[in-house]
């Protein structure tokens, strides 16, 4: 599969000259796209915005995706829609002030694609539903109900 390389690689060394609050922000949107670990995304699009602060930079990131799952109840596959908003702080200074944040790379670029990819993938629900009524499977049969009833169970 033909994916841009590091597609989420931003030099962000620009924003040193920038007023603090000063913002850009750079939508994105890919058919599909695999992060590492071939967790593969389709329909990947957000935007990050990098916000310059007193001593750095703020990146804000929203983004939404849909990735294969399987329903626990019925078994079938579907697309699960994930969505996810957060934030990382980064700082110009060589040292980290403080726990919550990381300095820029000495070449200005930082990569966010890891972080994406977490904060994606973490929204995926332990027990997947392909929809939130869905009936499940015959315990005796096997029927897919969402399909159609079997003589195991009452219709209704
Ligand atoms: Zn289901
Ligand atoms: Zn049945």
């Amino acid at each position: 599969m033909n994916q841009p390389r590091k597609p989420f690689r931003i030099n962000v060394g620009f924003l040193i000259n920038q007023p603090i609050g000063y913002m850009r922000e750079f939508p994105f949107e890919y058919e599909t796209f695999q992060f590492g670990n071939d967790e593969k995304t389709e329909n990947l699009k957000g935007t990050i915005r990098l916000i310059r602060t007193r001593s750095g930079v703020q990146a804000l990131i929203d983004c939404s995706a849909q990735v294969d799952a399987q329903c626990v109840r019925c078994l079938d596959d579907f697309k699960e829609e994930l969505t996810t908003s957060f934030q990382e702080l980064y700082t110009f200074a060589r040292e980290p002030l403080s726990e919550d944040e990381e300095s820029v790379p000495e070449d200005g670029f930082i990569d966010f694609e890891e972080s994406i990819g977490d904060y994606i993938f973490l929204e995926l629900p332990i027990k997947p539903l392909c929809s939130r009524d869905c009936k499940g499977l015959c315990a005796v049969c096997g029927q897919n109900l969402n399909e159609s009833a079997c003589e195991h169970v009452a219709r209704g």
